[in-house]
């Protein structure tokens, strides 16, 4: 053993006093897994979770955290059913349905989306989650009660004694698998993926959404698929999007409206679930249900051959196209199909010449998903390496992979600034400032930066080819009209990578509403808005950096300015923040996260230096959080003296 004194803590080999916590933790969670997966689980799962945290926080290169199989998905505990999760009854097109919907011939239908996600049931015993179990064969699952506890929309408790289950979808969003899961195929695969992982981690990414609910032992307890979802709804379970029609053809019609929708909804839908809208538990029984229907989208996946790969150019980043052999697709010819970026184009291990299968669900670009099922498309086919390109286009730097992202890195980069001014002429609705003038403008190097535009002068804008003085006028006058511009435009006009207006209305409205109090902001602060993640939050922090002395220049011009942000009044938890431990006992988490955000005010995940306050039902416990709060010397208070302040 060494010496305690000169052994500091590195990743590979802790010191000698910490190692012997290290092995009672290895030990101890290795016992406890056992236990857990056999069925009999010998401690709580927040018990559990501390001794995970505190191991992965001294150890984290520890075999027990990354043991073989702690990400696949067998090895867990097996659990049956209430009600069998039989297959569904198909219809691909209106004629199916049509002879569905006269053979059972119902007076009136609930009509709901259907989630592309991984079926879950919950299992509740008098109002308390017993245990969670994904689809399976059907019959018997896989329990992974663990992990559902961390999703969002999954409830530990209910509000009245109910025994029986709660079905639903466990999906993710677009926007989480855009920040954070792009190397993952598409949503679903993300999903599935993350909700079978051992340790649980990725969890709270995913979003349990709920269609079903029946009563243990009382089949009379819900004869209505409305009032179903009604009562779903006012337990606090977030449901599908769900309306009653009582005539085929508007079922029809409506899902011709709904696959328009697609490409703006939040989540993956691929159909529509049609149930009669009285309850039918034998029906419900039976291996195939014959009183509800999956009345699916068109089918839009082809297969084709990846011919090449393209790296189209916008601002800094280099997003792969590929370029595939002509094919029919949901009614269109399709050539070039998205590939997202380099982690992507590696996790399916494509090459040219690979098979693939292009797929359209709900987008309006089609992207590469996979590669195409064994033998989808005959033929042999000489495959190579798919070339990336190494250096920026625009001014030579080398590029960097991120895996996420191929960008150039080079704040200066001419094809960076262009693309800045483009924008900043499309946030504006400077019309006159055309591509082709911006891009003159930009190559005679008389605008290198967005502040160039405020001292360009009519004279010198008549010199410019084809240009004459009316137009200059013109010009001049509509650059020079004085604008109040809300924050949101005014950020989202420098054109940060990734950073649109909406986004920054959500980063406004979470309370940094001043430029001073954005560039005052931590990557922690910012990725704790809601659905924003540490990416977008790092890129808006470079970004501000970036064009500090730009955006500057730009308001010292007097012709911008920035709408002062609403009079306080209305948010009087604004600057202050709240973090959370343990159970509340009026109303879930997730509820008062909102109710503070509502009021102006920012919710940490952990316990950070500059926390306003940290709410406990406990604060004589040993939790971390609580010990991390009185150490710095933060406020801990009661949820009597929370609910104070939100009145
Ligand atoms: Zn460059």
């Amino acid at each position: 053993m060494k010496h305690k004194t000169n052994t500091t803590p590195t990743s590979h080999e802790p010191p000698s006093d910490l190692g012997q916590t290290v092995a009672i933790l290895e030990a101890q969670i290795s016992a406890y897994q056992a236990s857990y997966y056999n069925g009999e689980a010998a401690i709580s799962d927040q018990e559990f979770d501390r001794l995970w945290d505190a191991l992965k926080q001294i150890k984290p290169d520890s075999p027990v955290l990354h043991r073989v199989g702690a990400d696949a998905g067998d090895g867990f505990p097996k659990a049956r059913h209430l009600i069998p999760m039989g297959s569904q009854e198909k219809a691909a097109n209106p004629e199916e349905f049509r002879e569905w919907a006269k053979k059972i011939a119902p007076e009136t239908v609930v009509v709901q989306y259907k989630l592309d996600g991984a079926s879950l049931e919950l299992q509740y015993e008098q109002g308390k989650l017993l245990k969670a179990i994904t689809r399976g064969d059907g019959l018997v699952g896989d329990e992974i009660t663990r992990n559902a506890r961390r999703m969002a929309g999954v409830l530990s408790e209910l509000d009245l004694p109910f025994s029986g289950g709660v079905r639903g979808e466990v999906v993710m969003t677009r926007q989480v698998w855009k920040e954070r899961y792009q190397d993952k195929a598409n949503c679903r695969n993300a999903a599935n993926g993350l909700m079978r992982k051992k340790d649980g981690s990725g969890c709270e990414d995913l979003t349990l959404i709920c269609y079903d609910a029946a009563a243990l032992g009382d089949d009379g307890y819900f004869q209505d698929e409305l009032e179903k979802v009604n009562w779903l709804k006012d337990r606090g379970f977030r449901v599908t999007e769900t309306k009653t029609l009582s005539d085929a053809e508007a079922v029809i019609a409506y899902r011709e409206e709904v696959a328009g929708l697609r490409p703006s909804l939040p989540v993956d839908i691929d159909g529509l679930v049609v149930k009669d809208r009285k309850t039918d538990m034998a029906d419900l029984r039976r291996d195939r249900p014959e009183r509800q229907i999956a009345f699916k989208f068109d089918l839009e996946v082809a297969y084709s051959v990846l011919k090449d790969v393209e790296w189209s150019e916008s601002g800094a980043t280099y997003t792969p196209i590929g370029v595939v052999e002509p094919v029919r697709l949901a009614g269109t010819t399709v050539q070039r199909a998205n590939l997202n970026n380099p982690d992507m184009i590696r996790s399916l291990g494509l090459k040219i010449g690979s098979a693939v299968s292009v797929v359209k669900r709900g987008e309006i670009i089609p992207k590469i998903e996979g590669l195409a099922p064994e033998g989808a498309v005959p033929g042999d086919r000489e495959t190579q390496e798919i070339p990336f390109p190494t250096h920026c286009g625009s001014c030579e730097s080398p590029l960097e992979d991120a895996g996420s992202r191929l960008y150039c890195p080079n704040p200066e980069c001419p094809k960076r600034l262009l693309h800045r001014l483009h924008k900043w002429a499309a946030v504006l609705d400077i019309r006159e400032l055309g591509e082709k003038l911006v891009q003159q403008l930009f190559t005679t190097k008389r605008i290198q930066a967005v502040s160039d535009l405020y001292t360009l002068t009519q004279e010198e804008l008549a010199e410019f080819e084809r240009m004459g003085e009316l137009s200059a006028a013109k010009v001049i006058r509509h650059i020079r009209t004085h604008r109040v511009l809300p924050l949101a435009a005014f950020v989202a006009g420098f054109d940060f990578e990734g950073v649109g207006e909406t986004i920054m209305e959500k980063v406004a409205a979470a309370g940094f509403n001043t430029l001073d109090k954005l560039r005052g902001a931590s990557v922690e602060d910012l990725a704790g808005v809601y659905g924003l993640g540490e990416i977008t939050a790092k890129a808006i922090l470079t970004g501000l950096a970036e064009t500090a002395a730009d955006m500057d220049t730009v308001l010292a011009a007097g012709v911008i300015s920035i709408a002062p942000p609403p009079p306080d009044t209305a948010q009087p938890l604004r600057g202050l923040s709240f973090c959370f431990t343990g159970e509340l006992s009026t109303m879930k988490r997730s509820e008062a996260s909102q109710k503070v955000k509502a009021l102006g005010g920012s919710v940490k995940s952990t316990v950070v230096k500059d926390l306003s306050f940290l709410v406990t039902n406990d604060p004589q416990s040993g939790s971390s959080k609580n010990k991390k709060a009185r150490d710095w010397g933060i406020p801990l208070i009661t949820e009597e003296a929370f609910l104070a302040k939100l009145s």
